[in-house]
């Protein structure tokens, strides 16, 4: 594995590998690197012939009063766990690398980014979007792979993709989980022991909301409520939204159909702990 630090460097690489006819597989991260992580890289390593794996942690994308300062970072390890999972290049850029003096330009998508994470996080997804599409055109990949388990996220990556013409397949992959079911996060390390072990309630949540969809409930209002009733069995829960939207477009819809796909949207904080987590449920 080759580590690359500069733009520069990077650029000139891929354009060799694309002239040598490889298709390049790109997996954008922040690291401290878990299974849900490598996972992508292994995925990316079986469908292309190289892989890029970016190990940036995007200043822009976090607000003044969220954890950029303190977003846990352990770069030996990840070096050894990128290698070890397929990646061919880790690219790790440094702030100056990506955000130059006089740099000026950001993304900003409307529609998509408005509701959920947008609402909470308003800055959020610019930031996501402008950096992706910088990774995008210094690594000039083929294909990206992102985790269903930020699923707005990937709706916001499709639609920069769809507007701005990359020609770049995005691939979406599971969730990985936890033995109980919590969704594996870089910020589960700042859970404490009490709270780690009552986090599964939001998978349980999600996985209790589902069976009540596929039991034959279709009123939104109704699986939001049921949702929200068995997320406070937690009392040390604070809900962001618990919600049952279109997967498509995120889009609210009071009686669901047959046939319609359901996203089961979960952001609560444990103690100040801000967990997402989601699931997809096809109406029967
Ligand atoms: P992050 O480093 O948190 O920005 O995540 C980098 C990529 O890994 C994103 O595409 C995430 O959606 C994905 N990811 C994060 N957690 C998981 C997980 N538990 N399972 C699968 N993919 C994940």
């Amino acid at each position: 594995m080759e580590l690359i630090e500069s733009i520069i460097a990077m650029q000139k690489e891929s354009e060799e590998l694309r002239r040598r006819g490889a298709i390049i597989a790109l997996v954008p991260t922040m690291g401290y690197f878990h299974e849900g992580h490598l996972s992508l890289m292994r995925y990316a390593k079986k469908n292309a012939d190289k892989v890029i794996t970016s190990l940036y942690v995007n200043p822009t994308q976090f607000a003044p009063n969220e954890d950029f300062s303190k977003y846990p970072r352990d770069f030996e390890r990840d070096y050894k766990l990128a290698k070890d999972n397929g990646t061919d290049y880790l690219f790790f850029p440094n702030n100056e690398e990506i955000y130059p003096v006089g740099f000026n330009t950001y993304i900003n998508i409307k529609g998509i980014t408005e509701k959920f994470e947008g609402k909470t996080r308003p800055t959020h997804f610019n930031g996501v979007a402008t950096v992706v599409a910088k990774l995008f055109n210094i690594t000039k990949p083929h294909l990206s792979v992102f985790g269903q388990k930020d699923y707005q996220q990937t709706l916001v990556i499709k639609q920069l993709v769809r507007d701005l013409n990359f020609d770049i397949k995005i691939i979406v992959l599971p969730t990985y989980r936890e033995h109980d079911g919590l969704a594996m996060s870089s910020r589960n390390v700042y859970l404490s022991a009490d709270l780690r072990a009552k986090a599964n309630i939001i998978f349980k949540t999600l996985s209790k909301a589902k069976d009540l969809i596929l039991s034959g409930e279709k009123n939104s209002e109704k699986i939001e409520e049921f949702m929200k009733a068995h997320l406070n069995s937690v009392p040390e829960i604070k809900i962001d939204y618990a919600s049952a939207v279109c997967a498509e477009n995120l889009v609210q819809k009071l009686n669901f159909e047959s046939g319609d796909e359901i996203a089961l949207l979960i952001a609560a904080y444990l103690g100040s702990t801000r967990l997402i987590d989601n699931m997809l449920v096809k109406v029967p």
